[in-house]
């Protein structure tokens, strides 16, 4: 492989001015160029000069959806230098702490539980899930060791109005507009990054010999030429521009195969102005797909995802309508937050809503690249690959990429190979654990209402180390020794989150690990206890200081 150079101006060519585009694009920008003149934090790119260009296409929309973040956004938004305050005002950004699965295990109208953001109660050092077993007919492990919970039920945020820029109280990401973003990124960056910005379509790929998989020189647009590059992110969408129609990477065939391939997106009203506004994003499963439901300030984003094997696009607008109208017309018995947005509606007054909402329908090119850095081009976002947005972890993914990128640089062309070779490695490890965890909502559920629901539940779907677990965790909790890497995206206590939500009442009691600390089944169970009580004091604590999304979200307009 002919690997970049390290010169005295490095060029950075990002293609596409999506979220992926403008994230990676600020990151690098901000890690490595110069502001306005003066280095921007501080430059780790000693004795070179970074450049940074960003080319999109003004024909070419970008996507538009992908409202729900991870924490990680707090430190990238903090990294790039985009106040709170200023973000949460221009991204009309929500506080988002966490999912809520509906309908996961049963279908029942009483089956909910939440995925929270913050760890259990004393976790990583003190697993007390083994102590919470007995108890699990009475209290659901999210309230048991968390706070969390509550707090959505609630629709808390998650730090009070004195709480610094990004601190919190209770772990948080975000709920945004994604063009609002892309519009801020776009700002931010070529105001204070000093990237340069070329709107216009990126019609042919020049190399040396000129021919296709060779290193990238340039790339050639409609309205302003060449554009030469040492290092081209690729950021052009489903589509790959660079990372497929030039080097022909395919993408690889799942062995875990996720079945949903299709999305319809609304935006929906709240019914009246100081509605409350949704703590999580609430993922709602139906007998043939799921829906997303989440709460910005000035709307709700909901959308379905589905399998067009199993539907059409027309019977899906209608499910999720109903849904919708259901949601405008019926307090939920998960949330009090649905609840007081369900002003009585009259059957006219709803149907006056829906009527002017569109629906936009998606098709989504589920897979993963099977290699994503080649020669001097790198693949980040929808053109690395793309599954169902179930756990919303593709910005995450982006972050983790983009900081990869960034972390490395800058690129000694004998150390080149090595870095790409890490990079595949680590993001194709990213790609199939995360799959694994979408599945493990999947193969729990005990739902068969629908041949859709019985696809899903396949176990032979599944990769040998979900298999493995899920014999494995019959008999002992889900620990950190079941990932291999310990920058694995979904913590344990993910696992745990999700192993239990869905078995709840139903898990056997499970042997307290044999370690000296952990001593008999009656010092587990008294430790845990302990930690119950914690976690009932602080939830009653944060209950009465913590003020609403809604009242901390007015306060930071003002
Ligand atoms: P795009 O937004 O498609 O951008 C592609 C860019 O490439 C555009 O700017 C376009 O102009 C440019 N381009 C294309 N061709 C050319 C060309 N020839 N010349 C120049 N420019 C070109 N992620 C989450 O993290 N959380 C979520 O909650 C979430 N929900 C989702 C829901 C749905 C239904 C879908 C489909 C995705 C969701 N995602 C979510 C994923 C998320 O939307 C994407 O990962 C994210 O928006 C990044 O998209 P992108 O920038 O890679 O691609």
């Amino acid at each position: 492989m002919k690997a970049c150079k390290v010169n005295e101006d490095f060029h950075i060519v990002v293609v596409g001015g999506g979220t992926a585009g403008w994230l990676t694009a600020c990151l690098l920008a901000a890690d490595h160029g110069q502001s306005n003149g003066k280095h921007y934090l501080q430059t780790k790119t000693q004795g070179t000069s970074v450049r940074v260009t960003l080319v999109e296409s003004p024909n070419i929309a970008s996507i538009g959806v992908g409202e729900g973040t991870w924490p990680s956004m707090r430190s990238t938004l903090q990294r790039i230098g985009i106040s709170e305050k200023e973000f949460l005002l221009r991204c009309n950004a929500s506080f988002k702490q966490g999912s809520c699965f509906q309908g996961w295990r049963t279908g029942d109208s009483s089956d909910w539980y939440y995925h929270p953001f913050s760890l259990p109660e004393g976790y990583p050092q003190h697993d007390h899930s083994c102590g919470w077993l007995p108890f699990q007919e009475q209290v659901s492990f999210t309230n048991a060791l968390s706070a969390q919970g509550r707090m959505c039920d609630l629709a808390k945020a998650p730090k009070t109005a004195t709480t610094p820029d990004y601190a919190f109280a209770l772990n948080y990401g975000y709920h945004l507009d994604a063009g609002k973003f892309a519009d801020l990124l776009t700002e931010h960056g070529t105001q204070q990054l000093n990237i340069q910005h070329i709107r216009d379509d990126v019609v042919k790929i020049v190399t040396e010999t000129g021919q296709a998989r060779a290193p990238i020189q340039a790339i050639t647009t409609q309205q302003n030429g060449a554009i030469k590059g040492d290092l081209f992110i690729d950021c052009t969408g489903f589509k790959g521009l660079l990372i497929e129609q030039h080097f022909q990477v395919e993408r690889a065939q799942l062995a875990t195969p996720l079945l949903n391939d299709r999305a319809v997106a609304m935006q929906v009203p709240y019914v009246h102005e100081q509605a409350p506004i949704a703590s999580a994003t609430l993922a709602t499963a139906l007998s043939s797909g799921w829906i997303w439901d989440i709460g910005l300030p000035t709307r709700r984003g909901v959308g379905m995802v589905y399998s067009s094997a199993f539907l059409s696009a027309d019977q899906a607008e209608l499910q999720l309508r109903k849904h919708i109208d259901n949601t405008l017309a019926q307090p939920s018995s998960q949330s009090t937050v649905a609840a007081n947005t369900a002003a009585s509606l009259s059957d006219a007054q709803r149907a006056a809503i829906l009527k002017d909402i569109t629906a936009r329908h998606i098709t989504l090119s589920t897979g993963i690249r099977k290699t994503f850095w080649v020669e001097n081009c790198v693949a980040v976002g929808l053109s690395a690959g793309f599954i169902e947005p179930l756990e919303a972890s593709a910005i995450a993914l982006i972050e983790t990429s983009a900081s990869f990128i960034s972390d490395n640089l800058p690129l000694a062309a004998q150390d080149t190979p090595f870095i790409a070779k890490r990079f595949n490695q680590t993001m194709t490890h990213h790609w199939h654990r995360i799959i694994d965890f979408l599945k493990l909502h999947y193969v729990l559920s005990q739902r068969s209402d629908s041949d859709y629901w019985y696809a899903q539940r396949q176990l032979d779907n599944c990769s040998d180390w979900l298999r493995e677990n899920l014999q494995l965790w019959q008999r002992r909790s889900p620990n950190l020794h079941d990932l291999s890497m310990n920058t694995d995206m979904f913590p344990a206590a993910s696992w745990q989150y999700i192993w239990f939500g869905m078995q709840q009442g139903q898990l056997p009691f499970l042997a307290a690990p044999p370690t000296p600390v952990s001593g008999g089944s009656e010092q587990v169970i008294d430790r845990a206890q302990l930690a119950f009580q914690r976690v009932a004091n602080k939830t009653r604590s944060l209950a009465q200081t913590l003020p609403s999304n809604r009242e901390l979200l007015a306060h930071i307009c003002q």
